[in-house]
């Protein structure tokens, strides 16, 4: 009996998902982001996978490279965030992360740092995110700093991050590549724009690096296409099974709230998965559901460990049959719609709870799990 509830995690998918942004960014590294536990796949099970395909690994924090160094990850690994204090300063050097250099207080830090040990930076400019980076302004001064600081390796890297490359009417990610390029005119040291949308909609974005997070998960970074329209392949599939079936009256009302109220007489199915497995709480009535590799809507209030679907198509269902939440044959960019969210909070957001297995190994791909 496989487990209540548990996705199951397609690796090959991951190196094809791979190979599809060389083919984007033919002679551009690949920075692979693996942030937030490899957007919910499993950090260190995406880092090994990709260890010898990719250029380097982008984590949000250093803790988060610290686990990466570890677990025995050799490739170079770049901290986005980069560090707040002289002690994240020391693991990253000690470690051998390079860090993203994006405040004036990290300049102190770096220039305050004392012995021989080098570290690799990225400086990051802010081109109109109005996030993390220097603006145009201040980048030379702070460039001038990192340049001539005894504990950063040159030449110093440089980058950014585009806000709305996911958009492809808006003109503001070609203003941001343009001022990006007119400001780290000249400097020496490699650069870095495109995230996953940049890597698939905009040529002008490709240049030394490029940094695709949620693309290597096979989901589409633009909301109006799959993964799988755009050549990806969905790496995470979610399932759970039926464990209840019964007959519901016309006029019956289902759930928290009794906002549900059934049209005509039908077959209500409950299935063991909800908000505590990751499910989202906001999902509305008539989200698509497998049951048996059928699409059957959801109805009634998703709750913490069921939610509950109009089984009219299949009367025959019974309980123990098998539910695909998302994955092949329900995308997961489609459950994001239906939910007023996007792919990325949906698969960082799979609980603890659910067992996380991995395809392909041997008949059972529930014998290895992790
Ligand atoms: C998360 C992140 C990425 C990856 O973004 P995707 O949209 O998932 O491809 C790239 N660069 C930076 C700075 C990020 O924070």
């Amino acid at each position: 009996m496989t487990p209540a509830a548990y996705a199951v995690l397609n690796l090959n998918a991951l190196k094809h998902n791979l190979q599809k942004v060389r083919d984007c960014a033919p002679g551009a590294k690949i920075m692979a982001v693996i942030k937030a536990n490899g957007y919910g796949h499993g950090m260190l099970r995406v880092a090994e996978t990709l260890a010898s395909a990719a250029d380097a690994f982008a984590v949000a924090r250093v803790q988060e490279g610290i686990r990466l160094r570890k677990a025995g990850l050799q490739n170079r690994i770049a901290v986005l965030e980069g560090f707040t204090c002289a002690e994240e300063l020391d693991d990253l050097l000690a470690y051998q992360l390079d860090a993203v250099v994006h405040t004036g207080s990290q300049l102190g830090l770096l220039e305050r740092h004392a012995g021989q040990a080098q570290i690799a930076v990225w400086l990051k400019l802010d081109t109109g995110m109005n996030r993390l980076g220097f603006n145009a302004k201040e980048f030379p001064e702070a460039h001038r700093r990192l340049s001539r600081c005894a504990s950063v390796r040159q030449p110093v890297n440089l980058m950014t991050h585009l806000a709305n490359a996911d958009d492809m009417q808006d003109p503001m990610t070609m203003t941001q590549i343009t001022l990006f390029e007119q400001t780290v005119a000249g400097a020496p040291g490699e650069r870095s724009i495109a995230n996953s949308a940049g890597i698939l909609g905009w040529q002008a974005a490709l240049t030394d690096w490029v940094r695709p997070g949620v693309m290597l998960y096979g989901i589409s970074p633009f909301p109006d296409s799959t993964g799988g329209q755009l050549g990806l392949q969905p790496v995470m599939g979610l399932h759970s099974r039926l464990i209840a079936v019964k007959p519901l009256a016309k006029g019956d009302s289902v759930g928290y709230g009794c906002r549900w109220v059934c049209g005509q007489d039908t077959t209500l199915g409950v299935v063991a998965i909800g908000y505590g497995d990751g499910y989202p709480r906001y999902a509305r009535p008539g989200t698509p559901v497998l049951v048996n590799g059928q699409r059957v809507p959801l109805i009634g209030r998703v709750s913490m460990d069921m939610i509950t679907v109009d089984l009219a198509s299949q009367p025959d269902a019974k309980p123990g049959d098998a539910v695909t939440l998302w994955g092949e044959g329900l995308a997961v960019e489609e459950i994001a719609l239906c939910s007023d969210t996007i792919p990325y909070t949906l698969v960082c957001g799979v609980t603890q709870r659910v067992r996380l297995v991995e395809a392909g190994a041997g008949d059972n791909p529930l014998l290895r799990t992790v």
